[in-house]
């Protein structure tokens, strides 16, 4: 097959080692792309699989890997290689052997690690995706004007572009205008994020240790990450007690996390449609009343 020929070639000039592929098997879980579990020689990798023009996507999906890598917390599996032939496109990593859910405690120690890596400025070297939406990233010194203009208001927009006007465009008006409010008096370090942290993107090595994947890097407010952890659920007590144990929340968590929750519902309804639509609406609508 010319993908996997193509594919082992990347490997072989990444490495430096000959080999010819072996077993493939599928992994599922994904949301996004095709996975699957690849031999090469005596190495297994993981490999993911999408059409050719999501080459830039992968290409910043393992420069996020690496960035989180280069924190040295959480275990963060290895890239490889990545690339595009006429019709598809590959991110290959390092395969880890995953079991279970893991130690909760070491997950949110790891996490509030990574957290305390920080940068000046808000945002990232590069663009890059959450789910198959595009993420902005290009710095800016104010984390308000960030989440209004990289975040919120970008996913407004593209909701508008989608035929979400109404009482959703209103209501994100709204919450836009609130956000002297909201973030009144609180400036939070530019943290190191996943940036797409639900429960789907953490699991355990077979050796017990956490481990993280599938991120959509950037510096940010780490609050985004914890409140998406709140999001779908998943992440256990012994998570946030680890957490904060090792670093503490600040005041406002509990209102402002709506906030963040708000634009992955709304990239949600952007990928999925239908049913986010009134989650969306419904966490607007539980913010401004408590404001
Ligand atoms: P997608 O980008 O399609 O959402 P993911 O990166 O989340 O795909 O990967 C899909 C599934 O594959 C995950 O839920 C996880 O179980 C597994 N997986 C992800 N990365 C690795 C890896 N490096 N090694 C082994 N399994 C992995």
């Amino acid at each position: 097959m010319p993908l996997w020929e193509d594919i082992g070639a990347a490997i072989e000039a990444a490495t430096g080692t000959a080999a010819s592929i072996g077993h493939q098997g599928s992994v599922g879980g994904g949301c996004i792309n095709q996975a699957q579990r690849v031999q090469y020689g005596a190495t297994t990798y993981f490999v993911k699989l999408n059409t050719a023009g999501k080459a830039d996507m992968f290409a910043a999906e393992a420069r996020g890997l690496q960035e989180l890598r280069s924190s040295n917390t959480l275990r963060v599996p290895e890239p490889v290689c990545w690339g595009a032939n006429g019709e598809s496109a590959w991110l290959v990593m390092e395969h880890l052997a995953f079991g279970g859910r893991g130690d909760q405690a070491a997950l949110g120690e790891g996490l509030a690690a990574m957290h305390q890596v920080t940068r000046r400025q808000y945002g990232w070297v590069q663009d890059n995706t959450i789910g198959s939406t595009l993420q902005v990233n290009t710095p800016m010194d104010d984390w308000v004007g960030f989440w209004r203009e990289r975040r919120l208001g970008f996913q407004l927009e593209l909701a508008a572009h989608h035929g979400h006007g109404g009482r959703l465009q209103l209501q994100g008006e709204k919450l836009l205008a609130a956000f002297p409010v909201l973030f009144s008096g609180y400036v939070p370090p530019a943290s190191l994020l996943h940036g797409d942290l639900w429960s789907g993107n953490y699991a355990s090595t077979v050796d017990g240790e956490p481990a993280i994947f599938d991120p959509a890097v950037y510096y940010g407010d780490r609050e985004a990450d914890l409140a998406m952890t709140e999001l779908f659920g998943g992440f256990g007590a012994d998570f946030y007690a680890a957490y904060r144990a090792h670093y503490p929340l600040d005041q406002g968590y509990a209102v402002r996390k709506k906030l963040y929750n708000v634009y992955h519902l709304l990239n949600h309804l952007n990928m999925f449609g239908g049913g986010y639509h009134g989650q969306a609406l419904g966490m607007m609508d539980s913010l401004l009343v408590e404001l």
